[in-house]
């Protein structure tokens, strides 16, 4: 059976939502598929859903800030109430510790600054002060498990911190797909599960549309890799990646749920910290816990995954690397003896900054390799993504004259040139989950 779409998006996690949203509402008839059972069960699930500013360049800055928006008021942006409950954001706060390799957050600064996004500078003093069961020593930089200098400190203090009042998280990062799965299909946007995508079909030099695992063919000019960790999977189907000079490849993660330090000091402050001086970000959970995660020290191995359906899905010794980490900084963090949280994977690019760009199959485009800090800005992505499809669909050469998008928040101009497969590895880039 075959059946016509304008556009068909790959995956239905929080970016694949968001595109046929975005795209529903410019008038296209849109199809989401995903190969899971419902929308936001891919890596979209696994994400500590944080909503944090402090990217390495100013157009990180701004696509965050611009998105936080969005979730500041999630309905009014779906335009609709799911039946089963909306995804929230709950306002934390987020201190982010200034190191030698985040240049002491100095263009951190200048981009907040830009944009009038309130922050807090504080000398060590004063971050001991702020959250006292901190210790202020310096630790870093990291080092492996089993190096000589481990857990011992470097200096007699961090460099000092920045305290940024609006940041958060998303409560339920697998609902939040729900919700925008039902204002995309508010928009008359279709949705179908359990649909593996197997083939890309071509005709006459453009995408035709694409062949599920159980044979059925569907026809759209337009078709959409959203498509999570399985980014370059989708994107050999369709013979795009020697088109790349950036490319996506499936990165394990480990994120561990630990209890939280007991004491009124805790729950009085608990906030978002990101310490690249212990290699470390942690967030509050539900339930007086955290979830700790790896801010990708340069120490740490990379556990590159060919086959995102076939990995050790288990936790390793990263576990507790990250847990004695975190525990310089908080000495009262209980340190459990097994290991509990989430195993998942990125989909990074070479640069860690993600590719939003067409291919060079026309008809073919890409929202992939969000590298562990693209969810906060689904909702942005989804936008630029219709932008982007509407300016080439109507003749833009993107590649030669970028399209650019004017955030409406932030009133800042996002050239979307930045996003694209042809660039040259963003050397202002983290090389990490920060962006
Ligand atoms: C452990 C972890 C922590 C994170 N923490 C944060 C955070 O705090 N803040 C933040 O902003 N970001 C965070 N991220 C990153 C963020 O979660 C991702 O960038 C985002 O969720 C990616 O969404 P996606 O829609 O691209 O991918 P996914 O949610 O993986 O969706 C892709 C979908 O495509 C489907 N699919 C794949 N292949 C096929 C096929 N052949 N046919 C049909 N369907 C297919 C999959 O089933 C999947 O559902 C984290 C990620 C992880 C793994």
């Amino acid at each position: 059976m075959s059946k016509n779409y304008d556009a068909i998006i790959i995956g239905a996690g929080i970016i694949g939502c968001c595109c046929g949203y975005e795209l529903a509402k410019r008038g296209y008839r849109t199809l989401n598929l995903d190969k899971l059972h419902g929308a936001g069960y891919g890596s979209t699930a696994s994400s500590c859903a944080i909503v944090r500013f402090h990217y390495s360049t100013p157009d990180g800055v701004a696509m965050a800030r611009e998105s936080y928006f969005y979730w500041l008021d999630w309905a009014k942006y779906l335009g609709v109430v799911d039946e089963i409950g909306m995804a929230r954001y709950v306002n934390t706060g987020c201190l982010v510790f200034k190191t030698e390799k985040n240049h002491y957050l100095r263009k951190v600064m200048k981009s907040l600054d830009e944009l009038r996004v309130a922050y807090q500078e504080l000398e060590p003093a004063a971050v001991e002060d702020f959250l006292p069961l901190l210790d202020t020593r310096q630790f870093g930089p990291p080092v492996a498990h089993d190096h000589p200098r481990f857990g011992h400190p470097t200096g007699d203090s961090i460099m000092g911190a920045l305290y940024l009042p609006e940041s958060g998280f998303i409560n339920d990062p697998q609902l939040s797909c729900h919700n925008v799965q039902r204002a995309c299909e508010a928009r008359g946007g279709e949705f179908r599960f359990n649909a593996e995508v197997v083939e890309i079909l071509e005709h006459a030099g453009r995408t035709a549309g694409l062949r599920l695992a159980d044979g059925t063919t569907l026809e759209a000019p337009i078709v959409v890799n959203a498509a999570g960790p399985h980014s370059s999977q989708i994107n050999r189907l369709a013979g795009v990646e020697e088109g790349m000079r950036i490319k996506t490849r499936a990165l394990k993660r480990e994120v561990c749920h630990l209890p939280a330090p007991a004491g009124g000091d805790w729950e009085a402050r608990a906030t978002i910290i990101s310490d690249g001086d212990t290699g470390c970000y942690l967030r509050p959970e539900i339930g007086s816990h955290l979830l700790l995660g790896s801010e990708d020290p340069a120490c740490d191995e990379h556990h590159w995954v060919e086959d995102p359906d076939d990995y050790n899905s288990n936790f390793s010794q990263q576990w507790f690397t990250q847990v004695l980490r975190e525990a310089q900084r908080i000495p009262a963090l209980p340190v459990p003896s097994r290991a509990k949280g989430v195993v998942g994977l990125y989909d990074a690019t070479d640069d860690w900054i993600p590719l939003y760009d067409r291919s060079d199959l026309p008809g073919f485009y890409m929202a992939v390799g969000t590298s562990g800090n693209q969810y906060k800005n689904g909702p942005v992505a989804g936008k630029l993504m219709a932008e982007l499809i509407c300016a080439i669909e109507a003749g833009q050469d993107h590649d030669r004259d970028p399209v650019r998008l004017h955030l409406q928040y932030t009133r800042h101009d996002l050239d979307l040139g930045f996003f694209s497969r042809l660039r040259e590895i963003n050397t202002e880039s983290s090389f990490s989950v920060i962006g």
